[in-house]
């Protein structure tokens, strides 16, 4: 449980942290909580001969409204998305799925950027991203992107990130006013990994759901944004048919590993279980 040896870099600035990553290639890794890198490091998992601590750099941390954007810099930890005021405000599911998010010390450390940018199955926040229709702001040394949560994530530990690019904040269209949310997270204990999770977004006219989105995590080698049970959902009171429906839908996408949080049969029906607590959670909290 000792990891390889490696040599630490501190940049105070994202130009010299890309231009390091780009100098040393692939046996540089950028650094943020250190939460899911360093026990990979620990079990040999990963063995980079280089961190690139993105700690020193100003301007990475913060959550602010810009326009119609909630703008969340990489570096903000966990914690501090679940202390903000102004999360609990526009957007509490962030909140809300935060707090599901191992134990307070991991939270301390523990990054949006590192949780978005890792690119883990098992992470909360990536399918939280797709299901807020999030971008990510990316910096290289082409420039800066962005690009959708939604179009991010390509395999188990493969992004859209390009050698050298740093992810430095998540941009968030303000949700509606008087949205319903709700995270539902199935695990084993406090502070495991999500056996299935379902995100929740909606809003409603009287009795009648006006837009649904959907995202599910680690039922799949990626986060999934459950487009098509949303789409079955919209115009609906959400009846028991719909909802089945629209259930049906999200576990047709799922593709989960057998592992021991048990066969893959049974995490896609926990998907489905997820997906509809969090429906009537979120429906309940909607404000017409
Ligand atoms: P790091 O570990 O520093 O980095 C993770 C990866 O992302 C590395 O490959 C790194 O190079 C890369 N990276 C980091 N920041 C950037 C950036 N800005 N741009 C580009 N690349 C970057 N997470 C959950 O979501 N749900 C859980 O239930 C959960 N349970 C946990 C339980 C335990 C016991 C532990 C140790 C961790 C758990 N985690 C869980 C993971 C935790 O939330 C991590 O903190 C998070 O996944 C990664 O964030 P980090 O800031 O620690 O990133």
């Amino acid at each position: 449980m000792i990891p390889g040896t490696f040599a630490y870099h501190r940049p105070t600035t994202i130009g010299s942290a890309v231009a390091l990553l780009i100098e040393l290639g692939e046996d540089a890794r950028p650094l943020a909580g250190g939460h899911s890198l360093i026990p990979l490091m620990k079990t040999r998992l990963a063995s980079p001969e280089h961190l690139i601590d993105l700690a020193g750099i100003d301007g990475l941390s913060g959550i602010a409204r810009s326009d119609d954007d909630i703008v969340i810099g990489a570096m903000t930890t966990q914690h501090s998305l679940i202390g903000s005021s102004l999360l609990s405000e526009l957007a509490p599911i962030i909140r809300e799925t935060s707090l599901m998010i191992a134990d307070p010390q991991i939270r301390y450390k523990g990054t949006i950027g590192g949780n978005c940018a890792n690119g883990d199955p098992g992470n909360d926040m990536p399918a939280l991203m797709q299901c807020l229709n999030a971008r990510y702001a990316l910096t290289g040394n082409e420039g800066s992107r962005e690009v959708l949560a939604r179009d991010f994530y390509l395999g188990a530990y493969e992004t859209a990130l390009a050698a050298g690019e740093i992810l430095t904040a998540v941009r968030i269209p303000v949700p509606a006013a008087g949205h319903g949310y709700a995270y539902e997270k199935l695990k084993r204990k406090v502070g495991d990994y999500a056996t299935a999770a379902a995100a929740v977004m909606i809003t409603m006219a009287g009795d009648t759901c006006m837009s649904v989105s959907i995202g599910l995590t680690n039922v799949a080698e990626t986060p999934l944004w459950a487009e098509e049970a949303g789409r079955l959902l919209v115009g609906t009171k959400l009846d028991e048919g719909s909802v089945a429906s629209a259930v049906a839908a999200a576990e047709a996408i799922t593709d989960p590993a057998s592992d021991m949080r048990g066969p893959a049969d049974y995490r896609t029906k926990m998907a489905g279980v997820m997906l509809r607590r969090a429906l009537e959670r979120a429906r309940s909290r909607a404000t017409a």
